[in-house]
């Protein structure tokens, strides 16, 4: 079988296992999600949810966030992790979008990826999720995954972001992006996978 045509089969089938992947940041417009994505950085989504309202609630807009003191920021963020670096970031990517953008934060990858703290994984989420131009981002789900099924080859995200793209049609590019991460989150698990259970066993490389 084509290479093309197990990825079409890979995508179908992901379709009956995860038909309703979705984002699972808590947001309510794009300057959240952006805000979101950037904290969700080597730290699960629940995470990032437990500590965005209050944050969102002291700091409602991007101007608000622009002037924020970073103190004040990492104490909010204190639980995800990495709170200085992700508090300068936010606070620098509020303050980029205001100074270089006019305030409108970007719809394109090359734009979104001059700001603090966002490479092209949040830049692919931001555009995807926030503006409905087709992106898909890899994460480490994504990059264990597809690996892990023969899709590709190599633990590099551009590499495997840029051959995933070719592989799919720009029109499911943000809907494959959210089902390889369910896939990876509830059964290709990094640790004890579910094979059993996963109806792309008989086209996952890492069977044969
Ligand atoms: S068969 Fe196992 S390794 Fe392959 S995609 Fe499914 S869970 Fe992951």
């Amino acid at each position: 079988m084509s290479n093309d045509k197990e990825a079409k089969i890979i995508g179908e089938l992901l379709g009956v296992m995860f038909p309703d992947a979705h984002c699972e940041l808590d947001y309510h417009n794009v300057y959240e999600l952006s805000v979101a994505v950037i904290l969700s950085a080597q730290t699960t989504d629940k995470a990032v949810n437990i500590v965005t309202p209050n944050l969102f609630a002291k700091y409602p807009t991007l101007e608000s966030l622009a002037n924020a003191n970073a103190s004040v920021v990492e104490a909010l963020i204190a639980r995800i992790g990495l709170a200085k670096t992700k508090a300068k970031n936010i606070i620098g990517f509020a303050k980029g979008v205001i100074e270089q953008f006019n305030g409108v934060i970007p719809q394109t990858i090359e734009e979104l990826i001059t700001l603090p703290g966002v490479g092209r994984k949040t830049a692919n989420v931001i555009i995807s999720e926030g503006y409905g131009v087709p992106g898909l981002a890899v994460d480490v789900h994504v990059t264990r995954v597809t690996n892990r099924l023969g899709l590709v080859d190599t633990p590099d995200p551009i590499k495997i972001e840029y051959a995933l793209k070719e592989m799919y049609p720009k029109e499911v590019w943000h809907t494959m992006h959210h089902r390889f991460i369910f896939l990876g989150r509830n059964t290709c698990k990094a640790k004890n996978p579910l094979c059993d259970e996963c109806l792309l066993k008989p086209y996952c490389k890492s069977q044969k």
